[in-house]
């Protein structure tokens, strides 16, 4: 299954697209995850991606297509893959339709996860990963048993650089202007399911399975 994930920062798309990956046997593409791998292993475009995101701007699509091209290339990808975080302007989503053609392939469907920017603010200000296994937390709602340390792997927990509210307040803006108007783009022409994320992760799993014909999700912590 040809799977794309759209929504704002923050509405869960990773750690929803990340069940997904695992429940449909196939691989997770998600570029901010590729950036910030680069930017672990010190490269000439982690270096480049990391004065974006820091501040909360998009890395340029120059440096960006590249890279979704390349791994769509590859053999894994060929019975089906999870976008999550591409495209995020109208000029990636032209690019991948082009890639897309040259390789035969189509896109299944979209899902479109939906939460209000509050709720959103809110979210990521209070989310925090394990520096080691990239566990998810949140300060109030999915507080660790030890402040700071990851219950699965003892990790340090740590708060992302652009997760901090000013930064927040720049992804969301950049969200509406830049990105909400793909939904529009897709619609017609790619089948679109909304969900709602307003309740829990696992409400918002079972959603998200069900749209794809799955029926019910095992959450992992
Ligand atoms: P994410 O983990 O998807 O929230 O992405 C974190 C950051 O990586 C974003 O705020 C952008 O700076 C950058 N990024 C990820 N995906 C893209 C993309 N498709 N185009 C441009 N920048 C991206």
């Amino acid at each position: 299954m040809r799977l794309m994930l759209l929504g704002a920062p923050g509405v869960g798309k990773g750690s929803q697209a990340v069940l997904l990956a695992k429940a449909l046997s196939v691989p997770h593409i998600s570029t901010g995850d590729i950036f910030r791998c680069h930017i672990v292993n010190n490269t000439e475009l982690g270096k480049e991606a990391q004065k974006y995101m820091d501040k909360g701007m998009l890395v340029p699509d120059e440096l960006t297509v590249s890279i979704v091209a390349s791994r769509l290339k590859q053999d894994d990808c060929q019975d089906g893959f999870i976008l999550d975080g591409f495209p995020r302007t109208i000029n990636q989503a032209v690019f991948l339709d082009k890639v897309l053609d040259e390789l035969k392939m189509q896109l299944d469907m979209i899902i479109n996860i939906v939460l209000d920017d509050r709720s959103i603010i809110n979210r990521l200000s209070g989310r925090r990963i394990c520096a080691k296994c990239g566990a998810v937390y949140h300060i109030e709602d999915k507080a660790p048993a030890n402040e700071g340390i990851c219950d699965l792997c003892k990790g340090e927990l740590i708060q992302r650089e652009d997760d901090n509210e000013e930064t927040i307040v720049r992804r969301l803006k950049v969200y509406h202007e830049m990105t909400k108007p793909l939904i529009d783009n897709y619609k017609g022409r790619v089948k679109m399911v909304d969900v709602e994320s307003n309740k829990s992760f696992e409400v918002t799993t079972q959603k998200v399975f069900s749209a794809v014909g799955l029926k019910s999700a095992k959450v992992e912590a």
